[in-house]
């Protein structure tokens, strides 16, 4: 089986059967290790050592959504609402700023009261303040022209996981009012727009076969985001899903390998929930081929509050005050913290921008 991974190392490619294979193979300890080991020579070759940081501020925990599987649903009467003012999330991109980060990204759920002039207004701020800073939105669905409006005030990035893409499982993981269709259709305005666009999943989600997470990764070839996000499902206690089990590590360890040889450039994070379910989770992830980390840069008040699932990480290592030990703990495998912004602008065919940032100079 090693054969498909030095395959896909080549070509970037696999016919789906093999991609199953590859999934299925992850239990496998000398697989799983062949593939983390071909991701990260990939990884290296091509990119390096650094791991870039990115400063995550969860600036509401509102949602109009009710996703089964998220801590922050609607329906959840027990989590602590809040909501950051504008000076707030701005005090945060200071604080992130000085520390040494230059991409910021915004996070929250479908917050109604958040409204399309107050974001922009946000970004506007964020821009003339730091001009040199990459932003990223991750806001969930929102109209085309929102999110142009968004682009044109100096929005960089844009992250909105699909999920799943398969439409039956989708509607096992979301109410009947969430339309996988929207969601798809968001992620192609995002990228027509010209944001660097991230998608990705939950691996282990309720109801989740290998058969889905091929379709994921036939989706995801076929998107060609700059960006992909993986972690494992985690249950959250106050959600219908709490009895369900967390996802697999393995498997989603084998699934960074397996974009990395694919996208050999991507953006790919060592995620949260990844280090939440295992000890070395962060470096599992970044010895399987991912290159960015994304610590927690919201007020401290707040970010228990953000229980997307059990346990959330979000202070250590997984904080921005941790970032000393962070270093500590990636020179330990051979890699350290790279201070650019890391843009993704490819893979490139020249046809996606349509848009044009104000603020650039042309
Ligand atoms: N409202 C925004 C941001 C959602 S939170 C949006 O819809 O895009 C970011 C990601 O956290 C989600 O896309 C989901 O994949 C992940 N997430 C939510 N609940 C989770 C859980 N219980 N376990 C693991 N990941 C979870």
């Amino acid at each position: 089986m090693e054969r498909l991974i030095d395959s896909l190392r080549l070509r970037h490619h696999l016919a789906p059967e093999d991609y199953a294979t590859l999934l299925e193979g992850a239990a496998e300890g000398p697989l799983l290790a062949y593939a983390m080991q071909a991701a990260r020579e990939v990884a290296v070759g091509r990119l390096g050592t650094g791991v870039f940081i990115r400063g995550l501020i969860e600036i509401t925990n509102y949602c109009r959504n009710d996703c089964y599987y998220c801590g922050i649903r609607r329906s959840n009467r027990r989590v602590e609402r809040y909501r950051l003012s504008k000076e707030e999330i701005l005090a945060c991109c200071r604080l992130g700023n000085t520390i040494g980060f230059r991409t910021f990204v915004l996070q929250g759920g479908e917050d109604a009261a958040l409204s399309d002039d107050w974001i922009e207004e946000v970004v506007n701020a964020i821009r003339r303040e730091f001009p040199d800073n990459a932003i990223t939105l991750s806001l969930g669905e929102r109209s085309r022209e929102a999110y142009e409006r968004f682009f044109r005030a100096g929005a960089d990035r844009y992250l909105l996981r699909h999920e799943t893409a398969t439409r039956e499982h989708y509607a096992q993981l979301h109410p009947a009012a969430m339309s996988f269709d929207h969601r798809m259709q968001n992620l192609r305005e995002l990228k027509e727009i010209g944001y660097q666009t991230g998608t990705g999943v939950m691996v282990g989600s309720p109801g989740q076969t290998t058969e889905h997470l091929v379709r994921d990764i036939l989706f995801i070839e076929e998107f060609r985001p700059q960006m992909i996000g993986l972690g494992p499902y985690i249950p959250q206690n106050d959600t219908p899903f709490a009895g369900s089990p967390a996802g697999s590590i393995r498997t989603t360890l084998m699934l960074l390998a397996i974009f990395r040889l694919m996208f050999p450039d991507a953006l790919i994070p060592s995620t949260t929930a990844l280090a939440t379910l295992a000890p070395d989770g962060r470096e599992q992830g970044i010895l399987a081929g991912a290159n960015v980390v994304m610590p927690n840069l919201s007020p401290p008040a707040n970010r228990a509050k953000y229980a997307l699932y059990n346990d959330k990480k979000a202070t250590g290592l997984e904080s921005a005050e941790g970032l000393r030990g962070l270093e500590r703990q990636l020179n330990a495998i051979g890699y350290r913290i790279s201070w650019e912004r890391g843009d993704y602008r490819g893979p490139a065919d020249g046809r996606e921008a349509t848009l044009r940032h104000e603020h650039t100079k042309e």
